[in-house]
C-alpha cells in the first residue's frame, strides 16, 4: 500500500507537472494564434514591390491571353496569376482595360553616332540615342542593326551601351568600319574572321551579323554568312542593289540559312535594282511563303523608305505576315511614317494582323531569333521588363514610307513601361501617387 501511496503521490506530482506544461504550451499557442496573422500579413505585404492588377496579359511564350495580375519583386517577375491580393504589394497599379505584355524588343534600330559627322545613312548623326525613343513606345530592348563594325564596336559600347538604360544589343556589321557611307562598298573591309572574333569577344552584346546597302554581287551576303557561321550567330540582310537585280529566291534558298533575317520585308522598288517580296505589279512572289517555311525570318524594319503599302497591302492580303516587327529607327524615319514601335505595331494591327500575333512578333519571336530566350516573356524569375498598353479606338491615320495614308480605328499607346522592375515611362501617372495639398508620398521613380 505504502509503495502504492508513494506511487500515487508521485503520479499526482507528475500529473500536475504535465498539466502545467500542457497549459504553458497552450498559452504559448494561444498567444501565437493571436500574433501570427499579423506576422503573416506583414511578411506577405512586403513580398511584392509592385502589382499590376486586372490587366489583360498577352505573353505568347507562356500562352497567356487573359486577365491576370503581374507581381514584381527585386526587379524580377514574382507572380503571374489571377486575383493576387493587393495587400501583398507595396504599390498597386490598376491596369483594368489595359494590355500587359513583356517589354518589347525592337530588332532593328540605329543608335551609334560614331565619330565621323559625314558618316553614312545610319552611323553618323542620323542615329539617335535609344532611351528617348524606346520606353515611350513600350520598348525595353533594342538591337542596333550594324551601325558599328569590328573596328569601332568598342566605341559603340563607350558611346551608347554604357549610357543607356534601355537594354542595348547589336548586330555587328560585316564591314569593319560599320555603316559609314563609302566603306559599306569596300569588300576589302569585310573580314569574316575578325568580325566573328569580335562578336565572340562581346558575346553578351552582339547577337548577330549585319550586311546592308551593298551594291554589287553576293560578296557582302556571303561574307556576313561566313562570319555568322564562325560565330554561330544569325545574319540580318538589308539586301543591296545590283544591275540587273540579284534574284531574291537565290538569297533565301542558296545564300541564307534558316534563322537568318531578311529585313525591310515590305520594301518595294518597282523597276529598281532590287527585288522585293512582291513583283513590280504587287503580286506576292510564290517562293516567299516557302522561304518563310524554310526558316528565313521576315522582319518589318519600317525605316524611312522600306515600308510601302504597294507591297504591304497585297502581301498581307495574300496571307504573308512578318515574323518580327521592328522600326529601323533613325532620324529619317521617326518623324515620318514610322514614328515609333507602337505605331508600327498598330499599323500591322490595322492591316489585319491579330493583336496576339503583333505582340508575339515584338516580344517572344525576336527573343528567339537573337537566341536570347530569357527575354520577351513574363516567366516567373525573368527580369521584369513589362509594357502596359492602351488599345485606343478612334479615327487614326497611318502613313507609309511613300507618304500615303491608310485609315484605321485602333492604336496601341504605351501607358507604362518597366525596365528591370523600375518605372521608366508612365504616360498618365497610373503608377504615380496622386498629388495632395496635405502632403505627398515619394514617387520613387
Ligand atoms: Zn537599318
Amino acid at each position: 500500500m505504502l509503495s502504492g501511496e508513494m506511487f500515487d503521490r508521485k503520479s499526482a506530482h507528475r500529473f500536475r507537472d504535465i498539466l502545467k506544461a500542457v497549459l504553458s504550451v497552450m498559452r504559448t499557442a494561444i498567444a501565437l494564434a493571436v500574433i501570427m496573422p499579423g506576422i503573416t500579413a506583414m511578411a506577405v505585404a512586403q513580398d511584392l514591390d509592385l502589382l499590376i492588377k486586372g490587366g489583360h496579359v498577352i505573353d505568347p511564350k507562356n500562352n497567356r491571353n487573359e486577365v491576370l495580375d503581374v507581381g514584381i519583386a527585386d526587379g524580377k517577375i514574382a507572380v503571374v496569376a489571377p486575383n493576387v491580393p493587393a495587400s501583398r504589394a507595396q504599390k498597386v497599379v490598376d491596369a483594368s482595360g489595359l494590355y500587359v505584355t513583356p517589354g518589347l524588343i525592337d530588332l532593328h534600330v540605329h543608335i551609334f553616332n560614331g565619330t565621323d559627322p559625314e558618316g553614312g545613312y545610319s552611323n553618323g548623326f542620323s542615329s539617335v540615342p535609344p532611351d528617348p525613343f524606346s520606353f515611350r513606345a513600350g520598348v525595353t530592348t533594342v538591337v542596333d542593326a550594324g551601325s558599328a563594325g569590328w573596328k569601332n564596336f568598342n566605341q559603340f559600347v563607350a558611346q551608347t551601351v554604357k549610357h543607356s538604360r534601355t537594354r542595348v544589343l547589336a548586330f555587328l556589321n560585316i564591314v569593319g568600319s560599320g555603316m559609314s557611307g563609302i566603306h559599306e562598298q569596300n569588300v576589302e573591309d569585310m573580314n569574316p574572321k575578325m568580325t566573328a572574333l569580335v562578336a565572340r569577344r562581346y558575346a553578351d552584346l552582339i547577337v548577330g551579323i549585319k550586311t546592308a546597302h551593298f551594291n554589287g554581287g553576293w560578296e557582302a551576303v556571303d561574307k556576313a554568312v561566313e562570319a555568322g557561321r564562325l560565330a554561330e550567330l544569325p545574319v540580318m540582310v538589308d539586301f543591296g542593289g545590283s544591275n540587273p537585280p540579284l534574284p531574291l529566291e537565290a538569297l533565301f534558298f542558296e545564300h541564307l540559312r534558316p534563322g537568318d533575317i531578311y529585313t525591310h520585308a515590305y520594301a518595294h522598288f518597282p523597276g529598281g535594282s532590287r527585288e522585293a517580296v512582291v513583283e513590280d505589279s504587287g503580286e506576292l512572289r510564290a517562293f516567299v511563303p516557302k522561304a518563310q517555311e524554310r526558316g528565313i525570318v521576315f522582319d518589318v524594319g519600317h525605316g524611312g523608305g522600306s515600308f510601302r503599302y504597294s507591297a504591304a497591302m497585297p502581301a498581307t492580303k495574300a496571307g504573308f505576315w512578318p515574323n518580327t516587327i521592328s522600326t529601323d529607327l533613325h532620324i529619317g524615319s521617326m518623324n515620318a511614317g514610322m514614328k515609333d514601335m507602337a505605331n508600327v505595331m498598330s499599323k500591322m494591327l490595322v492591316l489585319g494582323m491579330p493583336l496576339e500575333d503583333v505582340i508575339r512578333a515584338s516580344t517572344w519571336t525576336p527573343a528567339q531569333v537573337i537566341h536570347r530566350p530569357e527575354l520577351g516573356n513574363l516567366d516567373v524569375g525573368a527580369e521584369a521588363d513589362v509594357a502596359v498598353f492602351n488599345l485606343r479606338e478612334d479615327d487614326f491615320g497611318y502613313v507609309d514610307s511613300d507618304g500615303n495614308m491608310w485609315p484605321g480605328s485602333q492604336k496601341l499607346e504605351a501607358e507604362l513601361t518597366l525596365r528591370a522592375g523600375r518605372v521608366v515611362w508612365d504616360l498618365n501617372g497610373i503608377a504615380s501617387p496622386r498629388w495632395s495639398e496635405s502632403g505627398n508620398e515619394q514617387a520613387g521613380l
